[in-house]
């Protein structure tokens, strides 16, 4: 009901690509996000990050920027004395790149600590023949530079989400190569399920993106979405 909500809202505002403002998908279908919600106000985003224990990520959220780290629009471990005047920089950064853009608000994040884990995307692109495709593989900026990822038709089953991970070359990363601590599988395994589940639910959505989906010991937890609907 709640995705269903996020969906038409982005419609109603004539936005065919969401952001951050989708994050709430993500929760609709019990995939695990960090602490954090969308203010529009410096104020607003003190108390934000006044709620969440230690810094936090402050991130632009506009349907006009979908890359927000290229512009600027990502600001990683600010202390609760740097928020009001981050708030105000990222606001600047993206009127900047984009005089009219949207700006919907600023996105007040809990800090994942990134050693710990892998940075893993989810995407999901619809092929005219097969229907939605899922795709797997490490996130960040690797996947440009390695295309380490692996791609099903939805609805993936169990198996078939495990298989993607056994896939990348990148699985050993996951599993504790070099004495880290492996990540829990089961949790991406489901993350990729749910994903294909939604998908599947919503034939409106056209594309999607969870990029970075972080992979930890204890979980997973999607950090990022982008999503075009129809
Ligand atoms: P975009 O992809 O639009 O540039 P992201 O939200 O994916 O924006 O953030 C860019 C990068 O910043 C991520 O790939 C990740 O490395 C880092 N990052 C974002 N959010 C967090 C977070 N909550 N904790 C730790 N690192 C983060
Ligand atoms: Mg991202």
């Amino acid at each position: 009901e709640r995705a269903r909500e996020v969906l038409a809202a982005g419609a109603e505002r004539g936005d065919t690509r969401l952001g951050v403002e989708a994050m709430d998908l993500l929760s609709a279908y019990g995939i695990a996000t960090p602490a954090g919600e969308v203010v529009s106000s410096p104020d607003a985003a003190l108390d934000a990050a006044e709620a969440i224990d230690g810094d936090v990520v402050m991130k632009v959220v506009s349907p006009d920027i979908l890359h927000k780290s290229d512009i600027g629009g990502v600001e990683v471990g600010v202390a609760d004395g740097d928020v009001h005047d981050t708030y105000e920089d990222l606001v600047a950064r993206a009127r900047n790149y984009q005089p009219d853009a949207t700006i919907l608000g600023v996105q007040v994040q809990e800090l994942l600590d990134l050693d710990a884990g892998v940075e893993t995307i989810v995407g999901v692109n619809r092929d005219p023949q097969f229907g939605p495709l899922v795709l797997f593989g490490l996130g960040g900026i690797f996947v440009e530079v390695l295309e380490d990822t692996t791609v099903r038709v939805a609805p993936v089953s169990e198996p078939e989400a495990t298989g993607m991970l056994d896939d990348v070359r990148a699985a050993p990363l996951l599993r504790g190569a070099r004495g880290r601590t492996p990540v829990d599988e089961g949790s991406v395994v489901s993350t990729i399920q749910r994903l294909s589940q939604l998908v599947t639910d919503f034939p409106a959505i056209l594309e999607l993106d969870v990029n970075p989906l972080v992979a930890m010991p204890d979980g997973a937890t999607a950090v990022d979405i982008r999503l075009t609907i129809d």
